[in-house]
Protein backbone atom coordinates (compact mmCIF):
# COMPACT_ATOMS: atom_id res chain seq x y z
CA UNK A 1 0.00 0.00 0.00
CA UNK A 2 1.57 3.18 -0.94
CA UNK A 3 0.40 6.13 0.54
CA UNK A 4 1.55 9.83 -1.25
CA UNK A 5 1.52 12.98 1.78
CA UNK A 6 1.93 16.56 0.21
CA UNK A 7 1.06 19.25 2.30
CA UNK A 8 1.32 23.38 1.25
CA UNK A 9 3.28 25.10 3.99
CA UNK A 10 -0.09 26.65 5.52
CA UNK A 11 -1.18 22.84 6.07
CA UNK A 12 1.84 21.29 7.13
CA UNK A 13 1.24 21.70 10.88
CA UNK A 14 -2.06 19.46 10.03
CA UNK A 15 -0.73 16.87 8.30
CA UNK A 16 2.15 16.41 11.26
CA UNK A 17 -0.97 16.26 13.61
CA UNK A 18 -2.53 14.48 10.97
CA UNK A 19 0.42 11.26 11.15
CA UNK A 20 0.35 11.90 14.65
CA UNK A 21 -3.17 10.74 14.98
CA UNK A 22 -2.03 7.94 12.77
CA UNK A 23 1.48 7.05 13.77
CA UNK A 24 0.71 3.09 14.68
CA UNK A 25 -0.86 2.39 11.53
CA UNK A 26 1.13 4.22 9.50
CA UNK A 27 4.02 2.32 10.69
CA UNK A 28 2.20 -1.14 9.59
CA UNK A 29 5.10 -3.43 7.06
CA UNK A 30 2.49 -3.11 4.32
CA UNK A 31 2.59 0.86 4.52
CA UNK A 32 4.94 2.52 2.32
CA UNK A 33 5.40 6.46 1.72
CA UNK A 34 6.45 8.89 -0.81
CA UNK A 35 6.14 12.57 0.25
CA UNK A 36 7.36 15.80 -1.79
CA UNK A 37 10.26 16.92 -0.48
CA UNK A 38 9.17 19.44 2.27
CA UNK A 39 6.46 17.48 3.39
CA UNK A 40 9.08 14.60 3.58
CA UNK A 41 11.21 16.34 5.93
CA UNK A 42 8.00 16.91 8.40
CA UNK A 43 6.84 13.40 7.54
CA UNK A 44 10.60 11.92 8.77
CA UNK A 45 10.72 14.65 11.62
CA UNK A 46 7.48 12.59 12.90
CA UNK A 47 9.36 9.58 12.97
CA UNK A 48 7.98 7.94 10.16
CA UNK A 49 9.99 6.31 7.04
CA UNK A 50 9.56 7.92 3.52
CA UNK A 51 10.54 8.08 -0.16
CA UNK A 52 10.92 11.87 -0.80
CA UNK A 53 10.93 13.24 -4.28
CA UNK A 54 11.53 17.02 -5.33
CA UNK A 55 9.85 19.81 -3.18
CA UNK A 56 6.24 20.36 -5.37
CA UNK A 57 7.14 23.89 -6.40
CA UNK A 58 10.23 22.30 -8.31
CA UNK A 59 8.07 19.46 -10.10
CA UNK A 60 7.59 17.13 -6.86
CA UNK A 61 3.72 16.84 -7.62
CA UNK A 62 4.41 16.18 -11.19
CA UNK A 63 6.80 13.65 -10.09
CA UNK A 64 3.71 12.07 -7.72
CA UNK A 65 1.52 12.67 -10.34
CA UNK A 66 3.51 10.49 -12.74
CA UNK A 67 3.63 7.54 -10.05
CA UNK A 68 -0.49 7.81 -9.47
CA UNK A 69 0.13 7.46 -13.48
CA UNK A 70 1.64 4.27 -13.58
CA UNK A 71 -0.27 2.44 -10.82
CA UNK A 72 2.15 2.42 -8.33
CA UNK A 73 0.22 4.94 -5.76
CA UNK A 74 -2.70 3.45 -3.82
CA UNK A 75 -4.21 6.82 -2.21
CA UNK A 76 -3.24 10.70 -1.83
CA UNK A 77 -3.04 12.69 0.89
CA UNK A 78 -2.80 16.05 -0.44
CA UNK A 79 -3.33 18.61 2.08
CA UNK A 80 -4.23 22.20 -0.39
CA UNK A 81 -3.91 25.35 1.17
CA UNK A 82 -7.00 26.88 -0.15
CA UNK A 83 -6.00 30.46 1.07
CA UNK A 84 -2.43 30.66 -0.26
CA UNK A 85 -1.26 31.10 -4.41
CA UNK A 86 1.27 28.61 -5.28
CA UNK A 87 3.50 29.27 -8.49
CA UNK A 88 2.67 25.55 -9.19
CA UNK A 89 -0.81 25.83 -9.47
CA UNK A 90 -1.04 24.02 -13.00
CA UNK A 91 0.96 20.86 -11.56
CA UNK A 92 -1.52 20.86 -8.29
CA UNK A 93 -4.23 21.06 -10.69
CA UNK A 94 -2.35 18.08 -12.78
CA UNK A 95 -2.34 15.91 -9.26
CA UNK A 96 -5.59 16.25 -8.63
CA UNK A 97 -6.62 15.12 -12.26
CA UNK A 98 -4.07 12.36 -12.59
CA UNK A 99 -5.98 10.95 -9.52
CA UNK A 100 -9.26 11.27 -11.00
CA UNK A 101 -7.89 9.94 -14.31
CA UNK A 102 -7.25 7.03 -12.61
CA UNK A 103 -9.45 6.58 -9.63
CA UNK A 104 -6.92 7.04 -7.17
CA UNK A 105 -8.71 8.22 -3.60
CA UNK A 106 -7.22 11.81 -3.22
CA UNK A 107 -7.71 13.47 0.66
CA UNK A 108 -7.27 17.38 -0.01
CA UNK A 109 -8.15 17.91 3.79
CA UNK A 110 -7.63 15.74 7.10
CA UNK A 111 -11.27 15.11 7.44
CA UNK A 112 -11.61 13.37 4.03
CA UNK A 113 -7.98 11.26 4.23
CA UNK A 114 -9.06 10.04 7.98
CA UNK A 115 -12.17 8.20 6.30
CA UNK A 116 -9.89 7.16 3.34
CA UNK A 117 -7.11 5.68 5.45
CA UNK A 118 -9.90 3.98 8.11
CA UNK A 119 -11.37 2.13 4.76
CA UNK A 120 -7.72 1.29 3.26
CA UNK A 121 -6.13 -0.53 6.40
CA UNK A 122 -9.31 -1.71 8.12
P1 LIG B 1 6.75 20.55 -0.39
O1 LIG B 1 5.79 20.64 -1.62
O2 LIG B 1 6.39 19.35 0.39
O3 LIG B 1 8.14 20.42 -0.95
O4 LIG B 1 6.57 21.81 0.40
C1 LIG B 1 4.41 20.66 -1.43
C2 LIG B 1 3.76 21.49 -2.46
O5 LIG B 1 3.86 22.72 -2.35
O6 LIG B 1 3.15 20.98 -3.41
Amino acid sequence: MVIALIAHDGKKAEMVSFLRDHLELLHRDEVELISTGTTGKHVQEAGLKVKRVLSGPLGGDAQIAAQVAQGDVDAVFFFRDPLDKHPHEPDILMLMRICDVHNVPLATNPASARLIFSGLLS
